[in-house]
């Protein structure tokens, strides 16, 4: 009846299946009681946990006769939640240069770190670096845990999930963030797996309730729908990925130091080997990083009519979107796609055209700063979050765009 880590009292368990109902994992099945050893009861079955309970807890508060309890030293190991002090930050570097999103979460987790009164540390894993990673310290961070090697200068799953799993097992933090980037999501759920707790991938905020010190990771769920508010109440560190541009930048002063902490990497043989690395096609876009973005969809009729769309990039010295439905129509590739499954994007300038703005696609572009949406329809939604709405058609009014910017 008992998973290690999940009681469950036969002498309480009524068998009224509550529990089985309230498992996302299918862990939980009801039993006749005479399969067991138990001593006698009116109640003829019992529920039973197998293998797949992963002990996230959701069981125990439906059960209305309290037959049900997680065992807190099962879940932490000999330790306990108050063990775990400090919000870390993992310092992606790709080449030796520190990602723009790295900014963006010291930032935040300076803040969370002050609600909380406690250290902000950063993870460096790499080879040689283009600044020294005291400069981190202008961006919050108190602490940088540096694990330099060579073996290190390109990506390797194996090694970054050994050196972060050791890296919180020796320190134990409370809260780990990494950016949502390919990175990131290729080893943070196998370092949340190695130290066994949660993780809520692609958030899009981050707060604290301070003083039960746990983590509000915000994100969007069901297809984008609804925005989920996720909390890690029993395990730690309480871990999220956070994807680029959600966050705003905040440099604190130039010249802050952080302190350096070498960390020896004691890496085991991988079972990886690299082999070349190769710069998809997808970097060129840029969209991550682009000040002006000129997006089409569904609306723009054709493959070839991208083509407009690119004219008009070209006056502005703009990068090319496009909505899920323009990308699934195979008329522009995947990489450039916009929204919840495609990449979050902050532009100054954000033109969406023939776009209808389905929730998915906000997701990735409402805040920009500037939305200006041509659509032929005054009711489509993508004009209730731009700041200037064209009512009319992309094959009229882009063309007249174009002859205005050259005229300039
Ligand atoms: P439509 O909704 O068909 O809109 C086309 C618009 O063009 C209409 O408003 C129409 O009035 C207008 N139009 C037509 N002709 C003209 C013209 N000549 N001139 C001006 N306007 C014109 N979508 C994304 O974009 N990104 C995502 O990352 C994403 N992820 C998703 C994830 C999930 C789990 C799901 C379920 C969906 C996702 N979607 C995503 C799809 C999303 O729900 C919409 O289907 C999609 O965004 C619609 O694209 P669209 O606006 O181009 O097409
Ligand atoms: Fe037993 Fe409680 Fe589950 Fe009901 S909810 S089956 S009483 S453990
Ligand atoms: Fe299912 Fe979670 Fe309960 Fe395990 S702890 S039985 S996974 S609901």
């Amino acid at each position: 009846m008992e998973a290690p880590g999940l009681q469950i009292d036969p002498a309480k368990c009524t068998g009224c299946s509550l529990c089985v109902k309230a498992c996302p994992f299918g862990a939980l099945t009801l039993e006749p009681r005479e399969k067991f050893d138990l001593p006698e009861s009116r109640f003829k079955r019992i529920a039973v946990v197998n293998e797949a309970c992963t002990l996230c807890g959701a069981c125990v508060p439906t059960c209305a006769f309290d037959a049900l309890a997680l065992d807190e030293i099962e879940r932490l190991g000999d330790e306990r939640i108050e063990d775990y002090r400090g919000v870390w930050v993992f310092a992606e570097q790709r080449d030796g240069q520190i990602q723009d999103v790295v900014y963006e979460l010291l930032s935040r987790g300076r803040q969370l770190a002050d609600e909380r009164q406690t250290e902000l540390a950063a993870v460096l894993i790499s080879g040689d670096l283009t600044e020294p990673p005291a400069a981190l310290g202008a961006w919050g961070a108190d602490r940088v845990y540096w694990a330099r090697d060579p073996r290190l200068a390109e990506y390797n799953t194996d090694y970054y999930t050994q050196i972060m799993s050791d890296l919180i097992r020796a320190h134990k933090p409370e809260v780990v963030l990494a950016g949502a980037t390919s990175i990131g999501r290729a080893f943070i759920p196998r370092v949340a797996v190695r130290v066994r707790t949660g993780l809520t991938a692609d958030c899009t905020s981050l707060d604290m309730d301070v003083e039960q010190g746990l983590l509000l990771q915000t994100r969007p769920a069901f297809g984008g729908n609804i925005m989920a508010t996720i909390i890690c109440p029993h395990h730690r560190p309480q871990m999220a990925t956070v994807r680029h541009k959600v966050l705003a930048k905040r440099q604190l002063e130039t010249g802050l130091e952080a302190e350096v902490v070498p960390v020896a990497a004691d890496l085991q043989p991988s079972l990886t080997k690299i082999l070349e690395v190769v710069h998809e096609l997808g970097n060129q876009v840029n969209l991550a990083e682009a000040d002006i973005i000129v997006s089409g969809g569904r609306g723009l009729g054709a493959p070839a009519h991208f083509d407009l769309l690119r004219e008009l990039a070209r006056e502005l010295g703009a990068a090319v979107g496009a909505s899920r439905a323009a990308v699934d129509a195979g008329w522009i590739p995947a990489y450039h796609q916009v929204g919840q499954t495609g990449k979050t994007v902050c532009p100054k300038l954000y033109v969406a055209c023939g776009i209808s703005g389905a929730i998915q696609h906000l997701a990735g572009m409402s805040s920009s700063g500037m939305i200006v949406a041509i659509n032929k329809d005054a009711n489509a939604p993508i004009f209730d979050v731009a700041d200037i709405g064209i009512v009319g058609d992309v094959f009229e009014v882009v063309p007249q765009l174009i002859r205005a910017l050259r005229e300039r």
